[in-house]
């Protein structure tokens, strides 16, 4: 494994295996990553990568397309089949990227966008000033209530009614609750806007059934397929027909050229794998690890955002345990944890320091950990918050996870091979 890599570039080569030792032996937590399978790792690895194929199967700017057809072909019918849509573009090469073109192919520049603010668990490109959808647009944000951390539905109604967006969007990155999609659409109607839902977070558990599926209630609908969903690193875009010339356009030549093929390929495994029984096993586990989790840590003293979750993420509010969201990450991570630092609701602390971290469960699910381990780690966790300053309790606490990694192997070949490497 990595043969040519070593010979050719032994940097590079080590950087890859040192990553591949730090997926193996520590505890990944951040909410918004996972584990492809080998599958969708040789699927992206493989030589589409070489191939240029601007257009769409059938309609390309150059020739050699007849292969790469039927792969784009394939992740676009899997899609559609996995969440019931009657269109997908699979080209975008980010969530981002996908939002880009789903907003033009909804709305002109400066036309008003309505959306959850990022402080209140929002994404950058749901308007954010610093980002493009914050300065292409007129932006209306909506929050959550001050006294239960829930989105405030009477204020998005308000707002909605005296702003009358052009695209009311719902969706999130740090929302541990389902969202209330009837409610969205029916707004929408009323105010005469289009309705569009990034399920980047949740589209795993959408596409099992486990959240309403977005596809059912909006016009249009962006992902990740990197999250929940367990693909390769990239965008997608399901819309209903009407809106499929626009979305199509507006990726391709709006606002991308050449498509990835590899990292399609790679979404077309994934979409194969998620029409397969064990993906909804998969992601009910993921949500009852996520139960657990929130269990022990509520327990253990934490505040959880909200009280707890739905889904497959919490925020947890370390202000009570006398930390800031910096010091707690850094923590964690000393103690062999992966998270972010994030805003919680209202927080008191600066962007750069926040009051929280985000935890998820999605890629410790995928190892095969369950109930059992979220209640062992919470408790890590708890005494890693409590002991934050104390190098040497971090230590002994790294050295628990260093075990229980070992009784969860990741990608066995590769973790060998770069073991023996060193
Ligand atoms: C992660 C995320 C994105 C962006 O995805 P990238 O692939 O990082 O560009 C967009 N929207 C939401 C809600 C997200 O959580």
């Amino acid at each position: 494994m990595l043969d040519h890599v070593i010979a050719t570039d032994p940097e590079v080569a080590q950087a890859i295996q040192a990553e591949t030792l730090r997926q193996a032996h520590t505890l990944e937590m951040i909410a918004s990553e996972n584990f492809v399978s080998e599958a969708v790792l040789e699927a992206v690895g493989s030589v589409l990568t070489n191939k240029y194929a601007e257009g769409y199967p059938g309609r390309r700017y150059y020739g050699g397309c007849e292969h790469v057809d039927v792969v784009e072909e394939l992740a676009r019918q899997r899609a559609c089949k996995l969440f019931g849509a009657d269109h997908a573009n699979v080209q975008p090469h980010s969530g981002s990227s996908a939002n880009i073109a789903a907003y033009y192919a909804l709305m002109q520049h400066g036309d008003k966008l309505m959306a959850l603010s990022l402080a209140h668990g929002g994404h950058l490109t749901h308007g954010h000033k610093v980002n493009f959808s914050g300065s292409h647009f007129e932006i209306v944000h909506y929050g959550v209530s001050p006294d239960t951390e829930l989105i405030d539905y009477d204020q998005v109604a308000e707002l909605a009614r005296r702003h009358r967006p052009k695209v009311l969007l719902a969706g999130y990155s740090a929302y541990p609750r389902t969202l209330n999609l009837e409610f969205f659409r029916k707004l929408a109607d009323e105010v005469g806007a289009v309705f569009m839902v990034d399920m980047a977070h949740f589209a795993g558990l959408a596409a099992v059934g486990i959240h309403p599926n977005p596809v059912e209630f909006a016009d249009v609908v962006t992902t990740t397929t990197h999250k929940t969903l367990r693909g390769p690193r990239g965008g997608m875009i399901l819309c209903k027909e009407p809106w499929a010339k626009a979305v199509d356009k507006n990726i391709f030549p709006g606002y991308q050229g050449g498509p990835l093929m590899h990292v399609i390929a790679g979404k077309a495994v994934a979409f194969q794998e998620a029409l397969q029984p064990g993906f909804k096993a998969y992601q009910e586990q993921v949500v009852a690890n996520a139960k657990a989790l929130a269990e022990t840590l509520r327990q253990g003293g934490a505040r959880l955002v909200t009280g707890g979750t739905d889904n497959h993420l919490m925020l947890v509010d370390v202000t009570p345990l006398g930390l800031t969201g910096r010091d707690a990450e850094a923590a964690l991570e000393h103690a062999g944890v992966t998270c972010n630092k994030n805003a919680i609701p209202f927080d008191k602390n600066p962007p750069a320091v926040c009051s929280g971290v985000r935890l998820g469960t999605p890629a410790l699910t995928t190892r095969g950990m369950k109930e059992e381990q979220m209640k062992q780690i919470g408790s890590w966790i708890v005494e890693a918050l409590q002991n934050a300053q104390t190098s040497s309790h971090l230590d002994k606490i790294r050295g628990h996870v260093g075990e229980l990694c070992q009784q969860f192997p990741l990608y066995a070949n590769r973790t060998k091979a770069a073991v023996s490497a060193r």
